[in-house]
């Protein structure tokens, strides 16, 4: 591509609407624009380093075995009232009505659409394993689209959706995407983690998520050094490596605490560590029946374990105002004492003495409360996220930390769509047996900002040399040197995406766009050009510039591709 005929609107400030790195370097790249929240045109260069990946993704997927197909975006209601989804899913399903006053959504996912398929044209196990993918757009009405292509409404991904007879194939569909995931990732220079995961709307009860590593990820990973152990902290079980000492019971006291409400201040107030003050949380099931639920104070809350002790059921923290109507004080003076409410405690509570817990009256907290004496939670269960300190549950090590981005996620399904939309086959003992499902999910346009956040410096993207849309650009400082720059340019694209900057610009201006876009290596044709023959290019990841004699240049770009730019 010449740059002078191609459409790179580059911007030199940073947009404001941009919160993040990746989203900020795609808008002033030239890659996206924003049409309405959370939906985007991709712009040339965009579209390029999209169809970058989905070149690895659909090779690999071919590779596997897995037959590409292509959904509709519009589904009819009547498959989602099938699996009993058109009610539960929620509002990130956005419903509506055709002209005939039918019901339709914007798929956010595929598993009914697919089991349809495969329903009324798979009729017997010699037909299996089969497993369909396409590369897609989806719709989800997310609460708080974000980061640009991060979290979108309309995004791209890859689904695939395996149908297996019996659960060993499952087991071997599964392998088999998770290797092909690994290959996918790898393939596209990505730096990632594969984990332990919840299974969510989804359903299902194994899954695992493809994290690409990053500072600025929303996910926080739990890992092992010492053994293989992955999970996304939602998931991680906190063990604890703390042992507390034994301590005789204390009289329970109440004390005046004007004013502190939060674990730390009431811990200042009273001058101990903040572990010894019980935070006490109101949630409300359904809308309807309050519990609450303590934990130490040093401890953070995982919504997710909660919400697993509540199959089913819709659970959200209560407000201030809710607060005080369920217990007759505020947030802050909470406390698990003679509650008429449901109390859940948090295992780390169990055999720690002398807590401080709030009063259930303004202004005032007991000294020296005890589990099970002072009171007695209905259930004890692990409640808090898994924190420095503690285990890994596979090996006992202490647990390492470290934030990702969610990229890809696989789940065994099992039957949960087959039996509920009644899709069979004919198994070789003659019985009619649902179709043992399993589905795989890539977030194609997600990988474009996570690359982004991964790969970045303050000039610009430093795209991996696999998914760059362009690789290589040229530049000539002198007019003089434009024949030898396009035959070169010539030369160079039989083998790679090249870009030749042939605009009428400062030098400076092109050197500032071809950051700003992350063309990993960069050729100048410049003063040492006219003497010697000699061309400098300049690695984007290391800053690293070098003078190759234009004859090597070939040779000295494979030598570099292999060390992977
Ligand atoms: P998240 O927890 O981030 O909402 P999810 O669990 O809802 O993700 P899946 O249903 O597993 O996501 O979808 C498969 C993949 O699609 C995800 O791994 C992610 O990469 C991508 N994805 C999901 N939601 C979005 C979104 N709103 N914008 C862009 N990509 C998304
Ligand atoms: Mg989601």
């Amino acid at each position: 591509m010449r740059w002078s005929k191609a459409f790179i609107p580059t911007l030199r400030e940073d947009p404001s609407e941009a919160e993040t790195v990746s989203h900020r370097f795609l808008l002033r790249a030239g890659m996206i624009r924003k049409v309405a929240s959370g939906i985007y045109n991709f712009l040339p260069l965009g579209f390029k380093a999209l169809k970058r990946i989905e070149n690895i993704v659909r090779k690999e997927m071919d590779a596997s075995g897995a037959l590409e197909i292509l959904m509709p975006i519009v589904q009819p209601a009547e498959l989602w009232m099938e699996t009993g989804r058109w009610q539960a899913y929620g509002k990130e399903l956005l419903r509506f009505k055709d002209r005939k006053e039918h019901d339709f959504c914007l798929g956010p996912t595929h598993e009914e659409v697919v089991t349809e398929i495969v329903r009324r044209d798979v009729r017997s196990y010699k037909e299996l394993p089969l497993i369909l993918y396409q590369i897609a757009v989806k719709f989800r009405d997310e609460i708080r689209p974000r980061f640009g292509l991060m979290r979108a409404r309309e995004f791209i991904m890859k689904d695939a959706y395996s149908f297996d007879a019996d659960w060993e194939g499952l087991e071997k569909s599964y392998q088999k995407m998770y290797e092909t995931y690994s290959k996918i990732f790898t393939q596209c220079g990505l730096k990632f983690k594969a984990v332990e995961a919840h299974t969510g709307a989804i359903g299902g009860e194994v899954s695992h998520e493809f994290m690409v590593l990053a500072e600025t990820g929303e996910d926080t990973i739990a890992f092992c050094e010492k053994c293989e152990y992955a999970s996304n902290i939602e998931l991680t079980p906190a063990i604890s490596s703390e042992r507390y000492v034994s301590e005789e019971e204390k009289p329970l006291e109440k004390v005046y605490t004007p004013g502190v409400r939060t674990a730390k201040e009431v811990a200042d107030f009273l001058g101990l560590p903040v572990s010894k003050i019980t935070k006490t949380l109101i949630y409300l099931l359904d809308e309807k029946e309050p519990i609450a639920v303590c934990l130490r104070g040093d401890h953070e809350i995982n919504e997710t374990k909660l919400e697993r002790l509540f199959p089913e059921r819709v659970l959200r923290m209560a407000n201030e105002e809710e607060v005080f109507k369920i217990v007759g004080a505020h947030t802050g003076f909470i406390g698990p004492k003679d509650l008429k409410i449901k109390v859940i405690a948090d295992k780390s509570l169990e055999g720690y003495p002398n807590l401080v817990i709030g009063a259930n009256e303004d202004e005032y907290h007991y000294l020296n409360a005890n589990l099970l004496s002072t009171f007695k939670p209905d259930l004890i269960a692990d409640l808090r996220k898994a924190t420095y300190g503690d285990l890994c549950p596979k090996c006992g090590s202490l647990l390492q930390f470290i934030k990702g981005i969610e990229v890809g996620h696989i789940f065994k399904l099992g039957t949960k769509y087959s039996e509920a939309m009644k899709a069979r086959f004919l198994d070789r003992d003659g019985q009619m047996k649902p179709f043992i499902m399993g589905c795989y999910g890539i977030g194609v346009s997600r990988i474009l900002s996570a690359t982004i956040e991964q790969n970045h410096d303050q000039d610009g993207i430093i795209f991996p040399w696999p998914i760059a849309p362009f690789q290589i650009s040229l530049m000539y400082l002198k007019e003089t040197f434009k024949e030898k720059a396009e035959l070169l340019y010539q030369e160079l694209s039989k083998n790679w995406e090249v870009i030749l900057d042939d605009r009428d610009e400062r030098p400076g201006v092109k050197f500032k766009d071809l950051d700003l876009i992350g063309v990993p290596l960069q050729i100048i044709l410049g003063k040492k050009f006219e003497t010697s023959q000699e061309v400098e290019v300049k690695v984007r990841k290391t800053g690293e510039r070098k003078f190759i004699n234009l004859e090597r240049i070939i040779d000295f770009i494979k030598d570099l591709e292999n060390e992977k730019l």
